[in-house]
């Protein structure tokens, strides 16, 4: 008999979780949610509609005086113990993770995502006390002074791609500023979220400031993005998903909103790189999460004198970590793509290629008969206006373009819609700096990939986002500013 996957529950939990208390949906409604591997039911879900959101803000609200009135102290030490709670449980998180949105948890990239999980809950409550605002006595007559404040109810809406982590880079600052918070989880990967909340319930926070619940885009999304006493909303996701939510907080009571949306992200090789690095680190760049991660690498520049060798060992470096697909519950590093969506819409791509007679270097097809597994994936030489070029794909997938010089390789890097993050690889530090300079992106890693440290703020440029997490900037998106003037 097959041993027990590690981190397996012996139950799973599949209510909502409002004003502390796990219930079903007032509906009744459930929905099923798909084992990308097995393509079976992993579990079926109570879902969130309308009426459920308003049950949630309702708690949130009721629970905001008490909340924001305790010490600041004392709101981080909650977060503290909900980040010891949330570490004896990685691998259950990480079992359900892959379970539902086919993410690899015994071996590494994933054992830095448990682990930031719980860094990001620590640091930001290690800046509680830090909320602060500043003073002013450059008038004679005055002495002024600005307050931070928190805003009340605030909302996040995650994707699933990241479905725990993600999370706390929300609830973490959210709550440590004072505000209450209502969380809806992606529909592809409710379950982690699920587990945040029962550890929040152990470690004794109080009921009503976190509510977490499962449901669609479409209506419960949308609900939380129109509700009238929600007064800021954090959201990680495409950018279609962004300008909606923007777009129905206009309509409603013009809450604020931080976006985190995507990008497609270029990677930039000069002739002078450290090969030896730069290849696997591509390559890994492209492969993480089977490329369904924001700041991984979809475009590759590379400096014409060295492309052949570059692609080639990039190619062999893909297919030795990133052939080696399989049961995300093993020990492996490569999972499937999410669902039938994600792995649909990559499909779509690679048969878009074919018909544009586009070079495929490597893979271009599905890799299992059955589960979402996809190929790693090479295009060379594509055209700048191509598809593949310009849009998020999402699967481990990559363009490799050649460059002639630095000029043309930032006007190419920096044509598109996306500022999320980009990556250069020289030995020469001026050119990095002169060339991250004139980059069009939140997060620039030099001889370095999708790299985010939690004292260093992240976000997007362009359509990829706006406002910031990590650092203090998380912490100052989730509060009010208030000036006082004094007079003497
Ligand atoms: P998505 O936009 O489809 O969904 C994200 C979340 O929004 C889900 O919970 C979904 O249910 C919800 N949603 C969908 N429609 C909604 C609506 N009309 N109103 C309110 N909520 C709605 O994104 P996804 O496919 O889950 O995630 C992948 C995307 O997220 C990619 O574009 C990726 O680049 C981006 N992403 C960005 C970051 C970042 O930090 N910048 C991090 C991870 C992922």
């Amino acid at each position: 008999m097959a041993s027990k996957p590690l981190g397996k529950p012996d139950t799973i939990e599949t209510r909502l979780f409002i004003d502390g208390e796990f219930k079903p949906s007032l509906s009744g409604k459930k929905f099923d949610v798909i084992n990308p591997s097995t393509e079976e039911v992993a579990a079926t879900v109570c879902e969130a509609l309308p009426e459920d959101v308003d049950s949630a803000v309702e708690a949130a609200k009721a629970a905001f005086p008490s909340w924001s009135g305790l010490e600041a102290s004392a709101r981080a030490d909650y977060i503290f113990k909900l980040a010891d709670g949330v570490e004896k449980c990685l691998n259950e998180i990480g079992y359900l993770e892959a379970i539902t949105m086919g993410k690899p948890y015994l071996a590494p990239p994933y054992t830095w995502v448990g682990r930031h999980t719980v860094d990001v809950l620590r640091y930001s409550a290690s800046l509680a006390m830090d909320v602060t605002g500043e003073s002013s006595l450059n008038s004679p007559e005055f002495v002024n002074i600005s307050l931070r404040q928190p805003f009340g109810v605030g909302a996040a809406i995650v994707p699933w791609n990241g479905p725990t982590f993600m999370l706390a880079n929300k609830i973490g600052p959210g709550l440590v500023a004072g505000n209450t918070m209502v969380v809806k989880s992606s529909e592809k990967s409710p379950l982690s979220a699920l587990v945040i909340a029962r550890i929040a319930n152990e470690i004794g926070l109080p009921k009503g400031v976190l509510n977490v619940l499962s449901g669609f885009g479409f209506p419960c999304g949308d609900a939380i993005s129109r509700h009238i006493d929600i007064r800021v909303i954090s959201f990680t996701g495409s950018v279609g998903t962004g300008k909606a939510i923007k777009k129905a907080s206009a309509e409603s009571n013009l809450k604020k909103v931080v976006l985190e949306l995507g990008g497609k992200n270029p990677l930039i090789v000069f002739d002078d790189a450290d090969l030896t690095h730069a290849v696997p680190a591509a390559a890994a760049s492209v492969i993480a999460n089977s490329g369904q991660g924001c700041i991984l690498t979809s475009r590759i520049y590379v400096q014409q004198d060295i492309a052949e060798k570059f692609i080639e060992g990039v190619k062999n470096a893909m297919i030795k970590i990133g052939g080696n697909v399989d049961d995300p519950t093993e020990k492996t590093t490569r999972g499937p793509q999410a669902d039938k969506i994600q792995f649909d819409r990559i499909m779509n791509y690679f048969q878009y290629a074919k018909e544009q007679g586009l070079e495929l270097r490597l893979g271009g097809g599905r890799a299992r008969s059955k589960g979402y597994f996809v190929e790693p994936t090479i295009y060379t030489n594509v055209p700048e206006d191509a598809r593949i070029m310009k849009e998020e794909i999402f699967g481990p997938v990559v363009c490799i373009n050649t460059f002639v010089d630095e000029g043309e390789v930032i006007e190419k890097a920096n044509d598109t819609e996306y500022g999320l993050y980009a990556s250069v690889f020289t030995r020469d530090i001026s050119r990095a700096l002169r060339v991250a300079k004139q980059l069009e992106a939140g997060s620039i890693g030099i001889n370095a990939t999708a790299t985010t440290k939690l004292d260093m703020p992240m976000g997007g440029w362009k359509q990829s986002g706006d406002g910031r997490e990590f650092s203090k900037h998380a912490w100052e998106e989730w509060t009010e500013q208030k000036s006082v003037f004094i007079k003497l």
